[in-house]
């Protein structure tokens, strides 16, 4: 089967690597180097990094089993997240460029410069910038979260967007851990977070859909120095990036014989802004149908499949719904959550937000409350 991918970022190439040995792949990627432009952290749950390969091992900076949960009006208070599983930060750059050497050791085609202008899904056809026009059995639209092909398909109709901003710092003293941070002066939607790379570099960021960049500054300015336990802050900031998150609903994911992947069909975790778990669950139904010759087969086997995810991702929007509704925002849930005193929350799976039974009583409870208060 002839299969073209749009986009050669994490979906694009992860799902290349996992059928490039059955399938003939191309990749189309309007960027003339892969894994830049940089947006994402990095941060994936341990079963997901064992799905990448073992070579992935390489591209690890750090490993994590809790991140530390504060709201930055109450500096002395905070919530444990403790993780059954561990979390890995992958070099996403480092990464990406292994997975593409594999797809092309395995016959893989991957065109750098090559802007794709639009599919066709009558005709399973890319039409490149150049003029030129391609002709392909499958075709897999993983352009990420501009989701301009998508969006002329209409797979997706409105799409709604935070802005995520970060800021590589090197740093004097050493941060333990990743910390969350939520703040009605950091984000209203959101949160910010800090991510140590290493002993000496670590990660700063934020997201919220009104003056991200300004909130980072803030956030770097006013509270850095709490968590680094420096008296004096001393930082350099040596790399700024960042990009949209999609947090709307997923979006349909097939048409005739096209299948959307990744942040361009919105399959983001909405509570989180996450969006390689969603990647690894589509790709790894794509690749359990590695076998089947027929595309429209391949199509109509993956769109049933891929249901559960979809619906996983659903109730996790109504749970942020839910909280909203309730709450009025996250900020005054994770308040609520401190002032109840529960300081330590065992998270048994990180990317479904399962927490254990006995943290699932004291949050039912609290709800309880403020349903009857
Ligand atoms: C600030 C921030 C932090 C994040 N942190 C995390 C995290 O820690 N963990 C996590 O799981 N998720 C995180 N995410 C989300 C994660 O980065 C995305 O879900 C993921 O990158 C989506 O991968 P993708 O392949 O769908 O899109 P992308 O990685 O954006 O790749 C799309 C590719 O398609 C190319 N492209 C687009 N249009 C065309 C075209 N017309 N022709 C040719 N090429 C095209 C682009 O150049 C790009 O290379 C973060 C996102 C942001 C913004």
């Amino acid at each position: 089967m002839k299969v073209g991918i749009v986009g050669a970022g994490f979906s694009g190439l992860l799902s290349a690597l996992k059928i490039a040995k059955y399938m003939d792949v191309e990749v189309f990627e309007e960027h003339a180097r892969i894994g830049y432009p940089r947006h994402c952290t990095g941060l994936v749950s341990e079963y997901v990094f064992n799905y990448l390969g073992s070579e992935v091992g390489e591209c690890t900076l750090n490993s994590f089993n809790r991140y530390i949960v504060r709201h930055v009006s109450r500096p002395n208070d905070e919530i444990e997240l403790r993780f059954k599983e561990r979390v890995y930060l992958i070099d996403r750059p480092k990464a990406e460029q292994y997975f593409a050497d594999v797809v092309q050791s395995y016959g893989g085609i991957i065109y750098l410069s090559h802007g794709v202008k639009s599919v066709d899904a009558r005709d399973t056809s890319i039409s490149l910038m150049d003029g030129s026009k391609k002709r392909y059995d499958l075709i897999i639209l993983a352009e990420g979260s501009r989701a301009n092909i998508v969006r002329k398909l209409g797979l997706c109709r409105e799409i709604k967007y935070l802005i995520g901003v970060q800021a590589v710092l090197r740093v004097q003293n050493e941060l333990d851990h990743p910390y969350v941070l939520f703040g009605d002066d950091l984000s209203n939607e959101f949160f910010g977070w800090l991510v140590p790379i290493d002993e000496k570099n670590l990660i700063a960021g934020l997201a919220d859909a009104v003056e991200p960049y300004n909130k980072l500054k803030r956030l770097i300015s006013r509270y850095l120095r709490q968590f680094l336990n420096a008296s004096q802050l001393s930082y350099e900031i040596t790399e700024i990036f960042g990009g949209l998150i999609p947090m709307s609903k997923p979006c349909n994911q097939v048409i005739n014989k096209v299948i959307g992947l990744g942040d361009a069909v919105s399959v983001t975790k909405p509570l989180s802004g996450g969006g390689i778990y969603g990647i690894y669950r589509q790709v790894r139904e794509l690749e359990s149908l590695k076998s089947l010759c027929s595309p429209e087969d391949l199509v109509k086997e993956y769109s049933s499949r891929v249901k559960r995810l979809l619906h996983e991702l659903r109730l996790q929007h109504l749970i942020k719904d839910l909280i909203n509704r309730k709450f009025n925002s996250i900020n005054n849930l994770i308040l609520r959550i401190i002032d109840s005193r529960i300081n330590c929350i065992k998270v048994v799976d990180y990317d479904k937000l399962v927490i254990g039974p006995s943290e699932i009583l004291k949050v039912l409870k609290l709800i309880t409350l403020s349903v009857y208060n």
